[in-house]
């Protein structure tokens, strides 16, 4: 799950890392009490969307004046985002954070992450952040310093020591430094998070060291332990058809071909989307019915999948195991009668009642293609898909 900028902000300041003084707004009514109180001569206004690279898309904007601050407020507020980051619909802007603009000397990163390889909490680090540290990982990956953290220690102050020392930072520097560090390592322990990032991390013109910039991604499997968290969910910020699914548990994920997949078991789904394009055709989503399907789940995925944009045809693939696949297809047939079917679809049933259950389709008076074979299937949807 992730959290708003402004929401990970006050997760930071909770933890002693320094940020800019800043106001949420939702109205541009409040911008110039909200300035006033604020101080300053300069403000940026930063678009809370669910989204990086908004500094590319035109929602992170530095006003000189008040007025400034208002007519970009009542031109972003309301208005979608897209950055680099967004799909072409963007994320809707609902609302604004004024921070008072800093004077910054330099812009660092700071990230925690799991990493899978070396299976160990490691701190990203560099002297080169910003908006196009992607740029400068792949470009000159030597920039990045990599720290792994022993997984039976925790992180201590020489470890943030030496840290500080790479980016050669200054004594009075790396103690804030340091500081830093311990308090996004503590956010990340406490509450199962899967990466917390500053970029930048920025050195002020008077020395001090401030988190312009908060992401963090939680890590969805703990969240029932944190109720604090799951209250700053934002689904406006989500995609709709995921959430929808989320309802049926049905896990779903839109993705941009033309081949909708309904498939049980996430390791099937994933063999399932590779044979599709193995034989040259592109799923339009990952979608794992789960193991004891019903009727009405089945509809619902139906639903979700024909109406993804580029729809172009559907492959059914379902093993039944403990689930019987003659319940499958009764379940597919509601299904159709419920929402209709407008694309061509081929069945594959393997596993439980499999005959039983590829025999009631093709009586059906529907034209389902049906295959016991997965391959075949896969060659079938590929055809009918153009
Ligand atoms: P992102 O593009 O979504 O990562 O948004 P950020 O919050 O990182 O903002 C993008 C960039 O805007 C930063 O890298 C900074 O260079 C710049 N920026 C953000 N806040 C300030 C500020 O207070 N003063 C100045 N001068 N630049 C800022
Ligand atoms: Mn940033």
């Amino acid at each position: 799950m992730h959290i708003h900028e402004y929401q990970a902000k006050t997760l930071f300041s909770q933890n002693n890392i320094k940020i800019p003084k800043s106001i949420l707004i939702s109205n541009t009514k409040e911008v110039s009490n909200a300035c006033l109180e604020l101080g300053g001569s300069t403000w940026v206004v930063k678009a809370q969307v669910h989204a990086g690279g908004r500094g590319k898309g035109g929602g992170v904007i530095l006003c000189r004046c008040v007025k400034e601050v208002e007519n970009t407020c009542e031109k972003l507020l309301g208005s979608q985002l897209i950055t680099p980051q967004t799909d072409v619909n963007g994320l809707p802007i609902n609302q604004l954070l004024i921070e008072v603009g800093q004077n910054i000397k330099q812009e660092l990163y700071l990230g925690l992450l799991v990493d899978r390889q070396t299976q160990k909490i490691t701190v990203l680090a560099s002297t080169e952040g910003g908006m196009d540290i992607e740029k400068v990982a792949s470009e000159t990956p030597n920039k990045i310093i990599k720290f792994g953290i022993d997984p039976l220690n925790i992180l201590n102050k020489q470890d943030c020591n030496s840290i500080a020392k790479q980016l050669n930072l200054a004594n009075a520097l790396a103690k804030q430094f340091n500081q830093t560090l311990l308090g996004l390592y503590n956010i990340f322990i406490t509450k199962d998070v899967s990466l917390i990032e500053i970029n930048p991390l920025v050195i002020t013109a008077k020395n001090t060291l401030l988190a312009l910039d908060s992401k963090i991604d939680f890590d969805d499997n703990a969240l029932y332990r944190h109720e604090d968290i799951m209250q700053l969910r934002d689904i406006s910020q989500e995609d709709k058809k995921e959430n929808e699914a989320r309802q049926y548990q049905l896990n779903y994920i839109s993705l941009n071909g033309t081949i909708g997949c309904m498939v049980n078991g996430a390791g099937l789904a994933m063999a399932t989307m590779d044979l599709i394009e193995h034989h040259g055709g592109s799923p339009a989503n990952f979608l794992d019915v789960g193991g004891g399907t019903t009727a009405d789940r089945v509809a619902k995925a139906f639903e979700l999948i024909q109406t993804e944009i580029n729809i172009k045809g559907l492959l059914v693939n379902i093993f039944g195991g403990i689930v019987r696949c003659d319940l499958i297809a009764e379940g597919i047939l509601q299904a159709i009668e419920k929402v209709g079917l407008i694309l061509p679809i081929v069945v594959r049933l393997e596993g439980t009642n499999a005959a039983q259950g590829l025999a009631l389709l093709s009586k059906s008076k529907y034209n389902i293609y049906t295959e016991k074979n997965l391959t075949q299937a896969a060659i079938k949807i590929v055809e009918l898909s153009v």
